[in-house]
């Protein structure tokens, strides 16, 4: 008898002895990988599944296994995951693991979403939509989108070219051309494609030979009416120490932002990752860690890890309340729920706009530090619970007046910068976000 029809037969045994969600969940994912007289080798996706066949189906399937061969055989049980992750595409350096399939559209990345799928589909630019600009925090889903729009385009374009990069890749590897003198193949490589992707674009700040290089990169692939596509974690406006001109190219498409993912979406993310794990997890389970994992879907995948992990050692794949809380304490205790004051809001605003720490409490009256120092005072106003203009003045060293005026020429100012209104949005955002 060949493999396939054993483990056929065994299957098919089982599926009479066992529960139709235990077979779904546990008997379904198995593979036999190999047999000889003495051994059977099933392949399993997950650690989780490896468990659960070691601790409840072990003895089941060893008999069905010598009553359909009439032999007895050890069984030996690997983990995919560790043996076969799907290879890298090396010409593109597309990740296949990356797709709109496994992307969940939620409010919070709705435009992102629709954009880059438009991107996706179309065989050649809107110019409206070129580059198009993917932006927000990190752990959002940008890398994830910028290699789906790559797979999905190839899938409907075979024979057109696409190149995934990072802004760190692009100048590591324009160095190394210019060193060993292979300029124009690392031209070549970039401006013959179709479709070029470029993650973290904020990394290129400071790098004026990388920028160069990227302008007239830009310009070549214009020309022939091929589409980029961008990420950054904010705006062209807001990445500091880079060109003016790289600036208007970055601005002249359609940028699209990604927000942290709102409480519907984390419940829909968290139940389809805990999904492809084979986990039964109720939905007031699932509510109780989007209630606690909140800032970014890297983070809501890090909880489905640990509940993995944790219904492994505990060899089961019912996930209690307890088991959950268990499993996502630490991740809980690193998002404490800090108490918003003057000085946290200060802190932040500097970190958006690179600031050094201090620099808003400073002396300073530098046209760099004065807009971000007004943009803090007026977010103080905007959220603290008692904000008078006389104790925001003193977080910063200075005078009620002084708060007042600022906060006022912010609120004008708003009127007509939307731009503004999304920084600050973001910087709310951050403050609120642990
Ligand atoms: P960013 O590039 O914005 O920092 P990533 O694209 O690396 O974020 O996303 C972090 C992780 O979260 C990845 O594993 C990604 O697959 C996953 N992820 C992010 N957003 C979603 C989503 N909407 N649906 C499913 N998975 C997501
Ligand atoms: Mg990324």
């Amino acid at each position: 008898m060949e493999l396939e029809q054993i483990w056929g037969n065994v299957v098919a045994m089982l599926a009479e002895e066992i529960s139709e969600v235990s077979f779904n969940s546990w008997i379904k994912p198995v593979k036999a990988v190999s047999i000889t007289d003495s051994e059977i080798v099933l392949c399993v996706p997950y650690g989780v599944n490896r468990n659960m066949i070691m601790t409840k189906y072990f003895s089941l399937i060893e008999s069905c296994l010598e009553a359909v061969t009439s032999k007895k055989r050890s069984i030996e049980v690997i983990v995919s995951e560790d043996v076969e992750e799907k290879p890298v595409n090396n010409e593109s350096s597309l990740n296949p693991r990356y797709t709109f399939d496994n992307f969940i559209k939620g409010k919070s990345n709705e435009l992102a979403y629709v954009a880059a799928l438009a991107v996706a589909e179309s065989d050649s630019p809107a110019k409206a939509y070129n580059p198009l600009f993917l932006y927000g925090g990190s752990g959002l889903g940008k890398t994830h989108m910028l290699h789906a729009i790559g797979n999905y385009y190839l899938e409907n374009y075979p024979d057109r070219k696409v190149l995934y990069t990072t802004s760190e890749k692009f100048t590591y590897e324009l160095v190394s051309a210019i060193r060993e003198k292979t300029n124009q193949a690392f031209r070549d490589k970039y401006r013959k494609v179709d479709l070029l992707l470029i993650d973290d674009v904020q990394f290129f700040a400071g790098r004026e030979l990388a920028q160069e290089e990227l302008f007239h990169t830009f310009n070549a692939l214009y020309e022939k009416d091929k589409q980029i596509v961008l990420t950054s974690d904010r705006l062209p406006a807001e990445i500091p120490q880079i060109e003016e001109r790289i600036r208007t190219r970055f601005s002249s498409g359609l940028p699209a932002d990604v927000q942290p993912p709102e409480y519907e979406t984390r419940m829909a993310i968290l139940k389809s990752k805990l999904q492809s794990e084979y986990l039964e997890v109720g939905d007031e389970i699932v509510a109780f860690i989007a209630e606690n994992v909140k800032s970014n879907v890297r983070e809501l995948e890090g909880a489905v890890k640990r509940i993995v992990l944790y219904a492994g050692l505990k060899r089961t794949n019912r996930i209690t309340l307890e088991l959950a809380t268990e499993a996502i304490a630490d991740l809980m205790k690193t998002q404490p729920k800090r108490r918003i004051t003057p000085q946290v809001i200060i802190s932040e605003v500097e970190k958006y706009y690179m600031l050094p720490g201090g620099s808003l409490i400073s002396k300073k009256r530098s046209n760099d530090v004065v807009l971000p120092r007004q943009v803090a005072m007026y977010i103080c106003r905007e959220i603290l619970d008692n904000p008078s203009f006389p104790k925001i003045g003193e977080s910063f060293k200075r005078d009620h007046s002084t708060a007042m005026h600022g906060v006022d020429r912010i609120r004008k100012e708003l009127g007509d910068n939307p731009d503004l209104r999304t920084a600050i949005d973001e910087i709310i955002t951050n403050i609120k976000r642990d």
